[in-house]
């Protein structure tokens, strides 16, 4: 990062985030990218890019960009949200359909649905590539434009086993991190047309996010592409390994997990999770609490075989500690 070269990225003149724009767009097979210091201002812009004010957007209730981003689509795009139950992440094609507005003067247009995959509420779940493309097709044949979040989209395609460019495929726009598994500080990216990521340019910059010399922080969005990506199966196997020990514990239920996220149900347990994950980071184990009665274990770069041996100890008598 100290030696990257740099330049004004606002002019487009960054060297560093010229090439990690550049082979980001390739990983995930779309014509141009666009760096964004988070997976949320890419998502916004994405969305601001697609839409028109008083649009409607289709996206599933336990998606991040309707659950986690702040009302953003509302303030930042002026549209409305329909949200849509999902089952383990995925919609109802049947559901999306009915959900599509026709030509009415009362009607506000239906022009865009949103997808994610890895699924982060669904326990980091790997959609099929079939799914996305079955909801792309749907979209696409009523005039929608799609965008898929994928946040961890570099996660799907190794559990799915195909590459992170065959499941954006369909999709018009594509939104992944640098950070989380990929272990970058900062930064996301925004993939699609050329066409569109101009646009997508211009909503950044309403969106305060023209950087200058970002080059420092693209560089180390590089080393995420190039040397990351293809390490994302060891987490996974961590996250199997940890699933699998943690279902022989009482009182909790773990779902196998699909790529480097854990999700374990706490219903059988005495405390909320919040409490669970402050006692368990008392003894330095972190754990989110995603509901009430559920924490969520991730796996990254960081976390070794004897930290995971190390963590299954420290719940074991946590959980005790709450059964007595
Ligand atoms: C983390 C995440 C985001 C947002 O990324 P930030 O960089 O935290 O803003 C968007 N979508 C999904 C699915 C995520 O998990």
């Amino acid at each position: 990062m100290a030696e990257a070269p740099v330049g004004d990225d606002v002019y487009g003149e960054d060297p560093s985030i010229n090439r990690l724009e550049a082979l980001a767009a390739e990983m995930v097979g779309k014509e141009a990218a666009v760096y964004v210091p988070s997976g949320t201002m890419g998502n916004q812009a994405a969305v601001m890019t697609h839409t028109q004010r008083g649009d409607e957007v289709l996206l599933d209730e336990n998606s991040h960009i309707f659950f986690y981003e702040v009302g953003g689509l509302a303030v930042l795009s002026g549209v409305q949200t329909r949200t849509l139950r999902s089952v383990r992440g995925a919609m109802n094609p049947g559901d999306v359909s009915a959900a599509i507005r026709p030509e009415n003067i009362h009607f506000p247009r239906t022009t865009l649905l949103c997808l994610e995959n890895t699924h982060n509420r669904a326990g980091g779940r790997a959609l099929p590539v079939e799914y996305i493309d079955e909801m792309a097709d749907l979209a696409h044949s009523a005039g929608l434009k799609v965008h898929l979040d994928g946040a961890r989209i570099f996660n799907a395609a190794e559990a799915l086993g195909v590459s992170a460019g065959r499941v954006a495929q369909k999709a018009d726009s594509v939104m992944f991190c640098l950070s989380k598994g990929l272990s970058a500080p900062v930064g996301s990216i925004v993939a699609g047309t050329a066409e569109f990521i101009e646009g997508a340019r211009r909503s950044r910059k309403i969106l305060g996010g023209g950087m200058r010399q970002a080059g420092i922080l693209a560089q180390a969005g590089i080393v995420a592409l190039e040397e990351m990506v293809a390490r994302l199966g060891e987490d996974h196997r961590l996250a199997r390994q940890l699933a699998e020990i943690l279902s022989g514990f009482p009182g909790i239920e773990v779902t196998p997990p699909d790529t480097n996220i854990v999700s374990v149900s706490t219903e059988g347990i005495r405390v909320p999770a919040p409490q669970l994950a402050a006692m368990l980071a008392e003894q330095g184990v972190l754990a989110n609490a995603m509901d009430p009665a559920r924490i969520r274990l991730v796996t990254h770069k960081d976390v070794m075989e004897d930290d995971v041996r190390k963590a299954l100890g420290v719940i074991e008598q946590v959980l005790t500690e709450v059964a007595s």
